[in-house]
């Protein structure tokens, strides 16, 4: 008798060959608080990785905050809110980001990628289009296809391109214009007034997705709609709780008519339950905090001014990032996942990012900023950099 191949061995190949090309993902285990240092197998090491960009993960307040939501309302839901009613708390956090954002409404949800599964089908479906930025996050691209829409890709941050293609394309069913605020692996920015005008001229809704321009762009943190002056121009803003909030989850920001549609038809919001109330509490004492002051922002664009200039009078290749977002290109991944490990050993903890979340030749170690770093970490964390960089021959 024939012996039966494994169900699994696929999955088992599939594996070994991420593992042979560099691209297999060894996620580390943190003993301690998202903050500037984590402690990892017993060490204390630099943390450039968490999207934690104001501190706010282990911030004190926010944690008195989580603890205050719980004995007040408890920990979870209890059912989805359409079933089992809505706690006064996520109405609060809702009222206060639609303040803090300068809009009509907003909507929670578990995360900013829900956020996106939630808002993109509920607005275009099958027989719409939907013209999309080629690098947009995973999150939209799932999105766009959960909707069965016509997705059209076009040219990265290219507003001409976008005009050409939507020139080329009828439309006659719903459309969606989407595209990222900041470009995660980048950290490049949108060139959203001119994204409006070829929304406006063509009576299309235009999406952006400011997960990484919340508590970084605008304002005192307000975000990439108050950054360029668009209020009331951007019909949806989706954002994420989970990086400068510190906390977890998603919001929609905009015209309360589409906040009023997508508590009818997100479906994640009918049928997935809410964010849980310490989440809550601690997301509205970050709005809190940012109200009050500028200065974690602040202190967020001083330190990553300073780290991409030392970076760059080293001699790195650190793309062409706007924001405190630093990718240090490398180009092959086994290249990226060597420098990692080398700035583990000296006390830096910064991931290799490479193919499916970047292209193919273009791995990278990612350097996030935060506030919660000082002048010394910063320096120590260079100091890494130039010393793997020498020995790897990546700077001279
Ligand atoms: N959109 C963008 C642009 C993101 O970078 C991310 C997080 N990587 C998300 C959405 C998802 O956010 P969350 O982690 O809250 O699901």
């Amino acid at each position: 008798m024939a012996t039966a191949v494994s169900k699994t061995k696929w999955i088992e190949d599939e594996l070994a060959s991420l593992k042979e090309q560099g691209l297999f993902t060894n996620i580390r285990t943190i003993e301690s608080p998202m903050d500037g240092w984590v402690t990892i197998n017993g060490r204390r090491v630099l943390n450039f990785c968490a999207n934690n960009y104001l501190g706010l993960a282990n911030h004190p307040t926010i944690r008195e905050a989580a603890k205050h939501a719980i004995d007040q309302y408890g920990v979870g839901p209890g059912a989805v809110r359409t079933i089992a009613g809505t706690m006064s708390l996520h109405t609060d956090l809702e009222r206060r980001l639609a303040q803090f954002k300068g809009v009509e409404a907003a909507i929670t949800f578990q995360s900013g990628f829900t956020a996106n599964l939630a808002t993109i089908p509920a607005l275009v479906g099958k027989a719409g289009v939907i013209f999309s930025d080629r690098l947009n996050h995973a999150s939209i691209i799932d999105g766009c296809r959960l909707s069965g829409a016509k997705i059209i890709a076009y040219e990265h941050n290219d507003p001409t391109d976008l005009r050409k293609k939507i020139g080329e394309t009828p439309v006659e069913g719903r459309a969606l214009i989407v595209t990222d605020g900041v470009f995660s692996m980048d950290g490049d920015i949108a060139p959203l007034p001119e994204l409006y005008e070829v929304a406006e001229e063509n009576g299309i809704l235009l999406m952006v997705d400011d997960a990484h321009g919340e508590g970084v762009l605008g304002r005192g943190g307000r975000g990439i709609v108050d950054h360029f002056g668009l209020h009331g121009k951007v019909d949806i803003e989706v954002g994420t709780m989970s990086k400068a909030f510190g906390v977890v989850g998603g919001v929609v920001a905009g015209k309360q008519v589409i906040v009023d549609w997508l508590r009818q038809r997100g479906r994640p919001f009918l049928f997935s339950s809410a964010m849980t109330a310490p989440d809550v509490g601690a997301c509205l004492a970050a709005i809190d905090l940012l109200e009050q002051s500028t200065d974690q922002v602040d202190q967020l664009w001083k330190n990553a001014e300073f780290f991409k200039n030392q970076m760059q009078a080293m001699g790195f290749d650190t793309g062409h990032s706007q924001t405190p977002i630093v990718p240090v290109m490398l180009g092959e991944a086994p290249l990226a996942q060597q420098f990692s490990r080398r700035l583990f050993d000296e006390g830096v903890f910064a991931m290799a990012i490479g193919y499916p979340t970047v292209p193919q030749d273009k791995a990278r170690i990612r350097v996030m900023n935060t506030a919660a770093h000082s002048q010394d970490d910063l320096e120590q964390g260079l100091a890494a950099f130039e010393k793997v960089g020498r020995d790897l021959g990546v700077i001279k």
